[in-house]
């Protein structure tokens, strides 16, 4: 692990800047960037800390009935906030999922999204595959138990992210700023699959930072649910999940609009 100062700015503006220098990777709740780091993935020569920015913190259902995550409220907060779980219940159950209550206490919206793959090959220092510059996919002839089964390659690994899915069954957006100013994205297009780009998930420019992701309001006719199947019960990324959020009167026998979102 290589030598690096943490750096506070004092402001979003300050952060986008710094983010922009080569070697200034942004940290929130730090359980992947320190985890990379540790792996030699990642050599950052500054953690640039995103956790003060106002701009970035709190959860609000707002009178419209949108709901606003910020980006560095915690996977806890987004499991055990009241509003969340009775209306947006998919999004409550995938952050309650997430790994440890340790690491649901630290991990945070944002760094969920942004989290790199699991694949082995990736994570392992000593092996260059095609995610790091290579030219090989280690998995297709190697060890391949936990990778993608549909629409994989060229690389095939899969994104780790409980939150994903349910976000985007639940029509999410992220608002993202940087040198550029401000945009929104739809989070169905922010991920960026290995057959468009295999060094990258998304598409998050440099000195861009997440500050919050808005859930549109949706009928009180709406039910979401996520479920995910796992290999250890105690905690573990899923194998497979599937977040539906489905629009049906009470009472009624039609589905108004099902979506229907796996990971
Ligand atoms: C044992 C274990 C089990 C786990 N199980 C699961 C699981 O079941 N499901 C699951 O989804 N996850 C799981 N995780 C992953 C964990 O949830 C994520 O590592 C965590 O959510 C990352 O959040 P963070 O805030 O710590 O991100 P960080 O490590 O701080 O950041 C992650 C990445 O995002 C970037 N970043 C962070 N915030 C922003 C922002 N606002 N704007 C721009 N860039 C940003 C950082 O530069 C970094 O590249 C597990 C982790 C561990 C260690």
């Amino acid at each position: 692990m290589n030598r690096f100062e943490v750096i506070t700015p004092a402001d979003l503006a300050s952060a986008s800047q710094l983010l922009a220098q080569d070697g200034h990777v942004a940290f929130a709740g730090g359980v992947d960037v320190v985890d990379l780091s540790k792996q030699g993935i990642a050599s950052p020569t500054a953690l640039v800390n995103l956790k003060g920015l106002k701009e970035l913190g709190g959860i609000e259902v707002r009178p419209s009935g949108e709901l606003r995550l910020g980006a560095t409220a915690k996977l806890s907060e987004v499991a055990e906030h009241p509003a969340i779980r009775a209306r947006f219940t998919a999004i409550a159950e995938a952050a309650g999922e997430t790994a440890t209550a340790q690491i649901r206490n630290l991990g945070t919206v944002g760094g969920n999204l942004l989290q790199r793959p699991r694949c082995w090959y990736f994570r392992n220092p000593d092996v260059n595959c095609l995610k790091k510059g290579g030219d090989t996919c280690y998995a297709i002839s190697g060890l391949n138990r936990y990778h993608a089964i549909l629409g994989g390659g060229p690389a095939f690994i899969v994104h780790p992210s409980n939150l994903a899915p349910a976000l985007i069954a639940m029509r999410a957006s992220a608002t993202i700023v940087g040198p550029g100013g401000e945009r929104t994205v739809e989070l169905e297009k922010f991920f960026t699959l290995p057959a468009v780009d295999p060094k990258r998930e998304n598409s998050l420019k440099s000195g861009e930072i997440i500050t919050e992701v808005i859930v549109p309001a949706s009928p009180s006719s709406v039910r979401s649910h996520y479920l995910e199947a796992r290999e250890k019960q105690s905690f573990d990324w899923p194998l497979v999940s599937v977040a539906i959020a489905i629009d049906r009167a009470p009472g009624a026998k039609t589905v108004r609009d099902a979506r229907v979102v796996m990971g």
